[in-house]
């Protein structure tokens, strides 16, 4: 007996590192398809899995435009996983089924985050709506899938931030639905509700795989790429160059950095548990806020806001920002709580101090050259 318990304290730091070793590799080699891994969000979604060891299949419109995906490249270089580009289009029927054959899990974060939009139904809802069809039926088709995380949005729980009070909420919570988002009134949160109302359809449908949901507000913080077309590095880079001087509406909008976001995708995948649609959101500000958190982490003030302006101006020359007369009285003075506790609960998820989140994303903008 002595003499066991001798082999087993002598043996304790080959069983301890032999552990460790198994423990790190659990995720290696892990197979998962990750649509919309080129953009600004799915970026970090994939460093943070390929520096756990995942096999990557990344897929892109093209192969041939390797500006989108070539930051992919050098990050997987210097990484323990693996990466490999698949094509595919949101619009094509089809299109995801051979990169989704023998994947684990799916990371659904494609869809287009644009809201200056001449063909609202072309441009948002059918890549959004046809795009998440088409994945999830390669989900199914592929006989492997066991998990997909959805990346929804905060727009796909309320369209205005009038709602929360016509509703008499002092909060939106995971138990909220956009209804009052249309084609014709903001189109790209309706694209957002439509595309995760069908995909809780189809999820329910079957039973091959798990779908959970992951319902961002505004995302800011360090871009690792220079070419997405994403509006969050589009209002940072509008504050940077001037085009709220001369004041900003007194809208608010919910905060939250990218790299939880992207964390959140990945606990999701990761926690066996994991269930339904969960907000992430760090705060809410208003857009003066916005710009005051920007002179505070640059020390520069020129160029940016001063002053709110009044509602009944921006209602009447909002145009010029591109808003609607409707969108500002919906929106403009309206209080705009988030419920982030299930984010925390279910998926043990902490937040980044937004002082660092808008710090790095400036940072990283410049060194992109996007500023
Ligand atoms: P992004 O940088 O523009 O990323 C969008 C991604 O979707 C890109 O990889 C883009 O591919 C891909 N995509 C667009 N249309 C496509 C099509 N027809 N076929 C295939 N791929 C297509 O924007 P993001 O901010 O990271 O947004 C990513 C996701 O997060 C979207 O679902 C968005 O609704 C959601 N979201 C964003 C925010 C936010 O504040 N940023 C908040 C909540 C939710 P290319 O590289 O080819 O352009």
């Amino acid at each position: 007996m002595r003499s066991n318990l001798r082999d087993v304290n002598r043996n304790y730091p080959s069983f301890i590192l032999s552990l460790r070793s198994k423990i790190s590799t659990i995720n290696m080699n892990k197979i998962a398809l990750i649509t919309g891994g080129t953009g600004y969000i799915g970026s970090w979604v994939c460093k943070y899995l390929l520096e756990e060891g995942y096999s990557l299949r990344v897929t892109v419109r093209s192969k041939t435009n390797t500006r989108k995906f070539a930051h992919l490249e050098a990050m997987a270089a210097g990484s323990k996983g693996k990466l490999a580009f698949w094509e595919a289009d949101l619009l094509k029927e089809g299109s995801f089924n051979e990169a989704a054959k023998g994947c684990e899990v799916i990371y659904h974060i494609a869809s287009p985050f644009i809201l200056k939009v001449k063909d609202a139904q072309k441009e948002l809802i059918d890549p959004a709506v046809m795009g998440t069809k088409n994945v999830l039926q390669a989900a199914t088709q592929s006989g492997t899938v066991k998990k997909v995380i959805l990346t929804s949005s905060s727009a796909a729980v309320y369209g205005d931030a009038a709602d929360m009070t016509n509703q008499g909420l002092t909060a939106f919570s995971e138990a909220q639905w956009n209804t009052t988002s249309a084609l014709t009134h903001q189109p790209y949160s309706y694209s957002k509700v439509s595309a995760e109302k069908a995909a809780w359809e189809i999820a329910n449908a079957q039973q091959e795989w798990k779908l959970v949901v992951i319902n961002p507000t505004f995302v800011m913080g360090p871009a690792l790429t220079p070419a997405s077309d994403s509006e969050s590095i589009k209002l940072i880079k509008d504050y940077l160059t001037g085009k709220f001087i001369t004041g900003v509406p007194e809208l608010r909008f919910g905060i939250v950095d990218v790299r939880d976001v992207a964390k959140a995708h990945i606990l999701a995948e990761q926690n066996a548990n994991a269930a339904g649609r969960h907000i992430i959101n760090n705060l809410t500000l208003t857009m003066l806020e916005i710009g005051n958190l920007i002179k505070k982490v640059t020390g520069k003030s020129f160029g940016l806001p001063f002053m709110t302006a009044p509602t009944w101006l921006m209602a009447s020359i909002g145009f010029l920002f591109g808003v609607t007369r409707d969108f500002v009285n919906k929106n403009a003075g309206y209080p705009l709580i988030f419920d982030n506790s299930k984010s925390k609960t279910a998926l043990k998820l902490t937040y980044r101090n937004v002082e660092d989140t808008m710090k790095d994303m400036i940072d990283s903008m410049k060194k992109q050259g996007i500023v």
